[in-house]
Order: structure tokens, then C-alpha cells, then sequence
């Protein structure tokens, strides 16, 4: 496994570092008549890792592109500590972005790929080898930097497409799935370093992607988009356990959807009254979907049970079972060795 150095970056002044706070404001975007971004207003805070979360076309790459100057708003403003950037070209916005095709000059090597911004930005030669030397160091590539793209595997050339964008020591990194294309050891490696290397720098960012396993465990909070809007802004573990709305409650995580009926604050499910939280709950009475985690499902092996046990997949740690109770089919997880003694076909009781 390649570590990342604890190399400090070179900074001209001695502050600890401090990120950008991003406002979007009321983003508005459409091509024809879709509505990319329908209002978007989102605060981002200095030094956070904002992951954008949600279906295929609900609007992320477009907010990011928008944030980076890379397309036009019809309105809104995109404001960096206050500033109002909607106008400003992209490469004066100082932002770094690493997008999911690595996308490194390929007649360039590792090292004068990571210099190329400070080449735009006029830095000296000497500058541009020590800062760059820095940068691979920092991403465990100094012994790399003669090599050219096609020399090194996807996770290097990942790695100095994320030196590069940190060369210029951007305000703010934008990550446009920049996962998605390595296998899945290289990307839990690289997951874990993209996120001490942005903590360590404080730099805030804006993360895209479509896996939610990559969100849960390195954002500090999550935008739920859907259709050009959020839905719920929060922390991950928030999100997954008090989601605002049934779109994020489904999108984010598993879960069956129960039919119930809730009376006096109480709902019935499989038989057991479960209080429903006060304030999510008093405008409901009568019919309603209740969704369930999978770990939220305790079952038991009973021959006089209602559900019996139809799908069953071994994940490790976990078993995971489908349970049909009537017409209801509910996924109920279980530690494997408890999941071992549960054949397929069982009765249970949930
Ligand atoms: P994905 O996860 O599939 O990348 P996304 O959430 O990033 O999707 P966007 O790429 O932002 O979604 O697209 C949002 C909507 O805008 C989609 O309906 C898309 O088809 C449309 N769209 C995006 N870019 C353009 C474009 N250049 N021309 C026309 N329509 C576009």
C-alpha cells in the first residue's frame, strides 16, 4: 500500500491553513427544458468535505461545473468568502478539480504534470521542482515523477491528478467522481488518503459521486439532490437515521417499505408498537409506509412464524436475509453466525 507523507505543503505564509467558504445561492440552470439546478442553495463551511449525492441527472455534475465556472448559471450566484465569482472565468476562480478519467497531459511526466498550474501561474522553475517534489511526495509518488501516464497504473495517475490539483493551493478542491474508474482495494486505499490529505490541509471541498459507501465514510456532511433540488442536507450519520424525506430514506442505505397503520403516535409493525418520534409525526394518522433498516429487523426461528426465509447472501460479517411475512418481503441483516443456523425456507418471527 502506498502512504501518503506527512510532508507539510510549501506556503508563503506561516497560518495554519484555513478553506473557503462556498455559498451557492439560488442556482438556476436549464438546457432546453430540463431544469439542472432548480433553486439550489447550499452553504458550504471552511475546510468541509461536502459530498453532492443523488440519482443519475439530479443535477450534481452540473452544480460542480457551475461552482468551478465551467458552465454558465441563467441565475443565482456562486459567492468564495463572500465574493461573488458567478462572472469570474474558471481559471481565476483558483479551484483544483480531479475528474474520474484522470486526464493527465500524456506527452508530460508525473512531475511536470503536478507543476503545469504553477507553470500558468508564472512560478519560477525552481519553485515549480520543490513544490512539485512536495506534492508527490505528500501523495507516496516521489519515486514516480519521471514517469509518464501510461507508465503508471489508474490509482497513481490518480494520485498525481490530486498533486496537480493541489499544486496551486486551490480555495477549493471540486472531485468529480475521481473513484469510480479504480478497483475497489485501490479506491478504499485512495478513499482513505483523499480524506486525511483534505483534512490535514483544511481545504474545502466538493465531492461527487454515485457510491454511497464512498459518501457515508468521507464526507462531513451530504447534499441529497434529486431533480435539480436538495433534499436534506446533514451529516452521514444523521442522513441515515433521521432522513427528512422517504426519497433520502431510500436513497441513502436499505430499506423495506412496511405498510402500517399509525394511531395515537404508536405505529403497529410485525405485531410491536413502536413509538413514532414527536414533531415527525403529528400531521400522520391512519394508512402509512413505514421503512425499515435491515438491522433494525430482529428475527427468530419459529416453526408457528408468519415469514419464512427466502433469499439468503453471506457478506462477510453480516448475513443478509429476505424475509417473506405475507405479502410483505423485508431484508433483515443478522451477524453470520447467527445467519448459519438460519436455513433457507425457515419459519421466523420478526
Ligand atoms: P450523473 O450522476 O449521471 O452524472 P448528474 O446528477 O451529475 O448525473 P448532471 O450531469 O448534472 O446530472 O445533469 C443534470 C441534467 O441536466 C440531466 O437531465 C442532464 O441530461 C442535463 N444536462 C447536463 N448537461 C447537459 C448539456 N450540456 N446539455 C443538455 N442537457 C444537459
Amino acid at each position: 500500500m502506498t502512504q501518503m507523507k506527512e510532508t507539510p505543503m510549501t506556503n508563503s505564509t506561516s497560518q495554519p491553513p484555513q478553506g473557503a467558504a462556498v455559498s451557492l445561492e439560488n442556482l438556476v440552470r436549464t438546457y432546453g427544458s430540463v431544469r439542472a439546478l432548480d433553486g439550489l442553495t447550499l452553504k458550504i463551511d471552511p475546510g468541509e468535505f461536502m459530498a453532492l449525492l443523488g440519482p443519475s441527472g439530479c443535477g450534481k455534475t452540473t452544480a460542480l461545473r457551475v461552482l468551478a465556472g465551467f458552465e454558465l448559471l441563467d441565475s443565482g450566484r456562486v459567492m468564495v468568502d463572500g465574493v461573488d465569482l458567478s462572472d469570474v472565468n474558471a481559471r481565476k476562480r483558483d479551484m483544483g478539480m480531479v475528474f474520474q478519467s484522470y486526464s493527465l497531459f500524456p506527452n508530460m511526466n508525473a512531475v511536470n504534470n503536478v507543476a503545469f498550474g504553477l507553470r500558468m501561474r508564472k512560478q519560477s522553475s525552481e519553485v515549480r521542482r520543490k513544490k512539485a517534489g512536495e506534492l508527490l511526495e505528500m501523495v507516496g509518488l516521489a519515486d514516480q515523477a519521471a514517469k509518464y501516464p501510461h507508465q503508471m497504473s489508474g490509482g497513481q495517475q490518480q494520485r498525481v491528478a490530486l498533486a496537480r490539483a493541489l499544486a496551486i493551493e486551490p480555495r477549493v478542491l471540486l472531485l468529480d467522481e475521481p473513484l469510480s474508474a479504480l478497483d475497489a482495494m485501490v479506491r478504499a486505499e485512495l478513499r482513505d488518503q483523499i480524506r486525511q490529505l483534505q483534512q490535514r490541509l483544511a481545504i474545502t471541498t466538493v465531492f461527487v459521486t454515485h457510491d454511497q459507501e464512498e459518501v457515508l465514510s468521507m464526507a462531513d456532511r451530504v447534499c441529497v439532490m434529486s431533480r435539480g433540488h436538495i433534499e436534506q442536507v446533514a451529516t452521514p450519520a444523521e442522513l441515515y437515521a433521521r432522513p427528512k424525506t422517504a426519497f433520502v430514506a431510500q436513497f441513502v442505505g436499505i430499506s423495506s417499505r412496511v405498510p402500517v397503520v399509525v394511531t395515537d403516535h404508536e405505529v403497529e409493525v410485525f405485531g410491536q408498537r413502536c413509538p413514532v418520534r414527536s414533531g415527525d409525526s403529528s400531521a400522520v394518522t391512519g394508512a402509512a409506509d413505514a421503512l425499515l433498516r435491515p438491522e433494525d429487523i430482529a428475527i427468530e426461528v419459529d416453526p408457528d412464524g408468519k415469514g419464512f426465509v427466502t433469499r439468503k447472501s453471506f457478506l462477510g460479517a453480516m448475513t443478509r436475509l429476505v424475509v417473506q411475512i405475507g405479502e410483505i418481503s423485508v431484508r433483515v441483516d443478522v451477524r453470520s453466525d447467527v445467519g448459519s443456523d438460519i436455513e433457507l425456507g425457515s419459519h421466523v418471527r420478526a
